[in-house]
């Protein structure tokens, strides 16, 4: 059974004593694979081991069978690798002293990623953890979200700060271009176990997926040959699930410009995304049933507007995708 556990600083400011706001770092605990242990130590790969100086092979699961299925496998590799050469452990630890290094001080640009976080978590706590006990004694006990919400990775589209969304209103997933991927488990576990526990779990009542206006993703999907070559490890792979809505936007506006395509590609691919929630049973169910609506939303951050739209997928139990068709546009 694995023991290990994950070790960091937690930002802490006074509750009992409002007058004090000066934080305080004190280390604990964040995650542990063995909650019972009564002296969580950290995991041996970020006591000693110096894992972030590890060479290529070694951080080459295809290249490196002894990287094994399991992580005490993989442990058990790496001591196994840095045992042989002692020479690249001395030159490895030298590498994380300088690595932990940068991480304690300002960069380059004077920028302090520590400050910043615990300037902003001292923020959040002093004006609205601890002026709002009745929401988050609420939240302690559990969370009914009405919305589940996909949005992209974009730092500029957060949808707590678009939209105003509260702690415990919305399950959130983001993703590079908010993609939705169709049911498939052997492929996109994490999107569909997101969208299960949402729906059967959670029991949301809507499923909103936003698209937004310069999204890097779609442009890479609109600019990606897919003839066969590839640049990218993960990206022309994943924006892929848009094929249909670059097809559509390609045929509908082919003589557009690049980035008038790209705004058409942005909202085309939502609905692209609405169909591929259809392909979920669960949410189907929900559909069928009128406990679940989805919704189709576009954030343009370069005009300051926001449309919603929803499908009429003219939904009966015996449902095809071929049935999407009306799209009913407002725009605030
Ligand atoms: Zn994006």
């Amino acid at each position: 059974m694995s023991t290990a556990s994950i070790n960091a600083s937690c930002l802490t400011s006074s509750v009992s004593t409002p007058t004090t706001t000066k934080p305080t770092l004190r280390p604990c605990v964040v995650a542990s694979f063995n909650p019972s242990s009564s002296s969580p130590s950290p995991p041996r790969l970020i006591r000693n081991q110096p894992v972030f100086a590890a060479p290529a092979p070694i951080i080459n699961p295809t290249s490196n069978e002894d990287m094994g299925k399991n992580y005490e496998e993989a442990i058990a590799g790496l001591e196994k690798l840095l045992s042989a050469k002692a020479d690249l452990k001395t030159v490895a630890a030298s590498k994380v002293e300088q690595i932990t290094a940068q991480l304690q001080t300002p960069d380059s640009t004077g920028f302090d990623p520590v400050e910043r976080i615990k300037k902003g978590f001292v923020h959040f706590k002093k004006e609205k953890y601890d002026t709002n006990p009745a929401l988050y004694s609420e939240l302690a006990k559990g969370q009914s979200p009405k919305f589940m919400i996909f949005a992209c990775s974009d730092s500029r589209v957060c949808p707590s700060h678009v939209l105003d969304i509260q702690p415990g209103e919305a399950f959130v997933v983001r993703n590079v271009a908010n993609m939705v991927p169709p049911y498939d488990q052997t492929k996109y576990g994490g999107v569909g176990a997101a969208i299960e526990y949402a729906v059967l779990h959670l029991k949301v009542s809507y499923i909103v997926v936003i698209g937004h206006s310069a999204c890097g993703g779609i442009k890479g999907l609109l600019s990606f040959a897919y003839d066969g070559t590839s640049s990218t490890d993960f990206i022309e792979d994943w924006v892929k699930i848009a094929l249909p809505a670059k097809a559509k936007v390609k045929s509908d506006h082919g003589g557009a410009e690049f980035n008038q395509l790209c705004a058409y590609c942005e909202k085309e691919a939502v609905n692209v995304h609405l169909g591929n929630l259809l392909s979920y049973p669960f949410v189907r169910e929900g559909l069928v049933n009128k406990t679940l609506g989805l919704k189709g939303g576009y954030y343009d951050f370069i005009n300051g507007k926001f449309e919603l739209w929803e499908l009429d997928f003219g939904l009966n139990p015996s449902f095809s995708v071929k049935d999407v068709a009306t799209i009913l546009h407002w725009k605030l």
